[in-house]
């Protein structure tokens, strides 16, 4: 049977990239969980704003049936689809950056997006890579990663990902964001950002991508 396996860690580990080169390797689905909570804030952006511009939570959360999740394979690539519009590279923005912690700390959110995580993985051959994977969705997942790097790194990463999107982004702005991030996903209540007692932890901060995706591998085929 194919392995389930949960990478979870702080913002800009490289958690997603990591994680489609082993899925592709090992013949595994992969899931990128902070997509769905990207696609949420998204959908709340467009359409349940108070006056003052502010997340409206009450027309968010009552608004759940009218937000269908979905992902299409493409040549390997996960697309995410909300109600059939491809917002993969919408999710991307500062606007659902700075938006989407405070969203993802609310328990009607999590309960929102845990069914679907869960369901995919009930026939195993997949990697879910996330904050909370390791500990909640998937707690007997086979093997569990917890992946961390410095600020300074973390902040390089995330922003040469914004330019290759051709998002416009500014490098103190970038690290701000990360630091505001970890600190809501670490300090709410449920589902808090935190290593499963039983991960393995990968500092990459002086690991290539190719360094970190082989020192995974090496645990799994061990
Ligand atoms: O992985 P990514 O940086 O795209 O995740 C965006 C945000 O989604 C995180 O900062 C966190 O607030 C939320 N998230 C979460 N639980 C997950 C994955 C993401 O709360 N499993």
């Amino acid at each position: 049977k194919k392995p389930v396996i949960a990478i979870d860690g702080y913002s800009s580990t490289g958690k997603s990239s990591i994680s489609k080169v082993i899925a592709e390797k090992l013949g595994l689905i992969h899931l990128d969980t902070g997509a769905l909570y990207r696609g949420v804030t998204w959908f709340a952006l467009q359409n349940c704003l108070n006056e003052d511009g502010s997340i409206n939570l009450d027309h968010l959360f009552s608004s759940f049936d009218q937000i269908e999740l979905e992902f299409k394979n493409d040549h390997g690539e996960l697309i995410l689809f909300l109600n059939h519009i491809d917002i993969s590279k919408a999710i991307r923005t500062n606007e659902v950056s700075d938006n989407v912690s405070f969203v993802a700390k609310q328990k009607e959110v999590r309960d929102f997006l845990l069914h679907s995580q869960r369901s995919l993985a009930e026939k195993g051959g997949i990697i879910m890579d996330g904050r909370d994977i390791g500990t909640v969705v998937l707690p007997n997942a086979d093997y569990k990663f917890f992946l961390t790097a410095s600020i300074d790194e973390r902040t390089k990463r995330r922003y040469n990902e914004l330019i290759s999107l051709g998002i416009e982004a500014d490098e103190q702005q970038v690290k701000e964001n990360l630091i505001e991030r970890d600190k809501i996903d670490s300090e709410r209540e449920i589902a808090p950002l935190k290593q499963a007692e039983d991960a393995i932890v990968i500092d990459n901060t002086h690991l290539t991508k190719q360094e970190t995706i082989e020192s995974i591998l090496s645990h799994i085929q061990n």
